[in-house]
């Protein structure tokens, strides 16, 4: 997800709404993720950096760890990021300060996929269920209890 800042770079105090779509995929510990996002992006030309904010919003396939059954979960989370032109920082032109976090941009070129799955990732949860009111397995007979009815549970 590249975007074209060529026009914001011009001038100090310019801004660019941005609205971006696709497929983030991700190896991480429990295996292979892949995120359907769409963002609503607010890049401004602070004079230092590319300051991106807005919202992100992910749907993955994910496994309730009660049910156990496959579904869509949707995550959402906030993005504020500031993006520096290596050009600037390689040749210490403009400096991050130590404690920032950060990415790098070449040119007129901002590649906002990076920024995009870090903050979509920590939005996921570890444990998820597929709604807040999931009954899970029944631990006896191991029936889904959202779909079937048994008996197990009744004498305690
Ligand atoms: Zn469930
Ligand atoms: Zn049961």
């Amino acid at each position: 997800m590249i975007e074209d800042i060529k026009e914001l770079k011009k001038q100090i105090g310019l801004k660019k709404e941005i609205h971006l779509s696709g497929n983030i995929g991700t190896e991480t510990d429990d295996g292979y993720i892949n995120v359907f996002v769409e963002s609503d992006l607010e890049l401004t030309n602070t004079g230092r950096c590319i300051l991106v904010i807005g919202k992100i919003k992910g749907q993955t396939d994910s496994v309730c760890v009660r049910c156990l059954n496959e579904f869509k979960l949707n995550v959402e989370c906030d993005i504020n990021e500031h993006f520096y032109q290596e050009e600037d920082v390689s040749n210490r032109t403009i400096q991050p300060s130590k404690d920032e976090d950060y990415f790098l941009y070449k040119g007129t070129k901002i590649d906002l996929t990076e920024a995009l799955r870090q903050n979509i990732l920590m939005a996921i949860p570890l444990k998820t269920i597929c709604k807040p009111d999931c009954k899970g397995i029944c631990m006896s007979c191991g029936c889904d209890r959202n779909t079937q009815e048994c008996s197990c549970g009744e004498s305690d």
